[in-house]
């Protein structure tokens, strides 16, 4: 799958690891996000534009077979699910104990979770990077989590 409708593209991005509590069963459970490094590309008006910023994406539609794998490799619990208030199956995760899935908006549009509130959650966050070029369809983008720059990479 190449992704003609890609909306970001990025010559190298992360895999993004923390955990948050279940919303329905509130046991702790892993869950993953894809970042992208400054300098990327996002898709504006039918023209790249550099953005020279570092950004999570999110409510994730399309991307290549080889990051999919990737992804669920690394979490078999980050998979495409449709949900509630999106018209498109888009990667989500699910809780490892319940298999309820944790919507992107709990975790990119809420304090905790990606968007940490404090320094310690930023702490928990870690990075996988991977030195491929991404291509996705993202519905969701969050600029510069200042954290990025200083979560220890590994
Ligand atoms: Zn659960």
């Amino acid at each position: 799958m190449q992704v003609p409708d890609a909306n970001v593209r990025s010559s190298t991005y992360y895999i993004a690891q923390t955990s948050v509590h279940c919303p329905s069963c509130n046991q702790c459970t892993r869950v993953l996000a894809v970042a992208l490094p400054a300098p990327h590309e996002v898709l504006i008006e039918d023209e790249w534009q550099d953005a020279d910023v570092s950004a999570f994406i999110f409510y994730v539609t399309e991307v290549p077979e080889e990051v999919l794998q990737l992804l669920t490799q690394t979490s078999g619990f980050f998979r495409s699910s449709r949900m509630e208030d999106t018209p498109d199956p888009c990667l989500t995760n699910h809780c490892e104990h319940c298999g309820t899935p944790v919507s992107d908006d709990q975790l990119h549009c809420e304090p905790g979770g990606f968007m940490p509130g404090y320094a310690d959650e930023a702490q928990a966050i870690s990075l996988i990077e991977v030195r491929k070029a991404l291509r996705a369809v993202a519905a969701g983008y969050a600029v510069d989590p200042e954290f990025l720059v200083h979560t220890p990479k590994r």
